[in-house]
């Protein structure tokens, strides 16, 4: 018995589904969670020693690879200044004036804990802004776990919104209109109905929560359009795409400006940390200048902040982005022709340093419901080949894949190996 099967045993017994996040129990793939001790760069090691390529990176903030030198050193030389004081400090300035300078959008912004608390504060600020109740989101866009952000679309289109999980009131549920991502026809005809009373839409702008789905052209400049038209927010949850698809996120990757921006992963260099900003306007009605209320213990700790700017700033290293994307290219081409070589049927997506793959005889995959069609036997079965090699992708079909700034031509290579026998195993 491995190590980690050991140590998945005992974990039950203590912790539900022995983990703290459910993704990471392997329920989308099956078998045993690996469980992991150390990284360093590309690569995480398990509990049996065992050396992984890492395309997870922590779901996300480890663009520059794992425990880069400058982010440790500013980590630890914060945490022995003091853990947290619960007062203001003046690296919260430093980091707020960093986002502003990275993400123009960005006039005011307010540092949370993780990616559900500022995506949860940005659509209470909206309704408090706009004095609206109903929120419109896609399916198969994940926004984190608070209450109004966990729900479905109901069986028409423009049913309004029934809960994801139990423990979510079908009274709060009902404001939320869930509608077709990359459809803004879908989008357009619930303004249609509710327009007056939708207070924002909030987007993740690249999908990574259904597998890596980029926007089709005029999807989100639609959306400003009619949010302009309503007087409605748009919220960019850029929690994902954030300093990953381009420096300034999705908005300047395609050229789109929303109101208001969620963050999170990246900006934390591994330490929890998430942020809301946008407009002042807007952000001004937030406590304690505005009625919004929204408050934190830990925000903006000192530790968490040392970490996320040293991160930002070494993300400013000339090439950095030029890289990631030239390596992402070479991943996906890639799979992709070793696929078509073994004849199994695939397509890719990515944007910036994101990527996905389907297991489909599709040309491309622009919506939810082609995520969801793909053939998940394929998916497992290459996803346990690749572990078996030492690649460690996120065990689900419904996830992006993250490259970081550490992955070397070599590591690309041996993946691209690793895949070549995992596809023949397919077949
Ligand atoms: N928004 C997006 C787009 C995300 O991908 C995630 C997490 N994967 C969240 C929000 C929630 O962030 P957290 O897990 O830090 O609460």
């Amino acid at each position: 018995m491995s190590r980690s099967e050991d140590l998945f045993k005992q974990a039950q017994i203590s912790i539900p589904g022995g983990v703290n996040s459910p993704v990471r129990a392997f329920s989308g793939v099956g078998g045993t969670p690996i469980f992991f001790e150390s990284a360093e760069g590309a690569y995480m090691f398990d509990a049996d020693g065992k050396r992984y390529i890492d395309y997870v990176g922590s779901w996300g903030p480890m663009i520059l690879g794992h425990n880069h030198p400058a982010v440790l050193e500013a980590t630890l030389a914060a945490a022995k200044r003091g853990l947290s004081f619960g007062t203001p400090t003046e690296i919260e300035i430093t980091m707020a004036e960093t986002i502003r300078k990275i993400v123009p959008s960005i006039e005011k912004v307010r540092m949370v804990n993780s990616g559900t608390e500022a995506t949860m504060t940005a659509i209470r600020l909206a309704r408090g802004y706009t004095g609206r109740d109903k929120i419109l989101k896609f399916e198969g866009n994940y926004h984190g776990h608070a209450d109004s952000l966990l729900v479905k679309a109901g069986s028409g289109a423009l049913t309004l919104g029934v809960p994801n999980s139990p423990g979510i009131p079908e009274d709060l549920a009902k404001h939320t209109l869930t509608v077709n991502y990359n459809d803004i026809d879908s989008v357009k005809e619930a303004f249609k109905e509710f327009g007056d009373d939708i207070a924002c839409i909030i987007v993740e702008p690249v999908a990574g929560n259904m597998n890596c789905i980029p926007p089709v052209p005029g999807f989100l400049e639609g959306l400003r359009d009619v949010c302009d038209e309503y007087g409605s927010v748009l919220i960019f949850d850029e929690v994902m795409t954030g300093f990953r698809v381009a420096p300034g996120g999705a908005q300047e990757r395609y050229g789109i400006t929303p109101d208001l921006t969620t963050l999170g992963k990246v900006i934390g260099g591994g330490m929890p940390v998430g942020a809301f900003g946008g407009k002042k306007e807007v952000m001004d009605y937030i406590a304690p200048v505005g009625p919004v209320y929204q408050a934190g213990t830990l925000s903006g700790n000192p530790v968490a902040m040392s970490a996320g700017l040293a991160a930002l700033q070494q993300l400013s290293t000339p090439g950095l982005y030029d890289q990631l994307y030239q390596r992402v290219d070479a991943l996906v081409d890639g799979l992709q022709e070793r696929a078509n070589r073994a004849g199994v049927p695939m397509t890719t997506n990515r944007a910036g340093s994101m990527f996905g793959f389907f297991f489909t005889e599709e040309p491309e995959v622009k919506s939810y419901a082609q995520a969801t069609q793909c053939n998940m036997e394929h998916f497992k079965a290459f996803y346990h080949a690749m572990l078996n090699e030492g690649v460690y992708l996120a065990p689900s079909a419904f996830e992006g894949g993250f490259m970081s700034a550490a992955h070397t031509e070599d590591d690309i290579e041996k993946t691209l190996q690793a895949a070549e026998k995992a596809f023949t195993q397919l077949k």
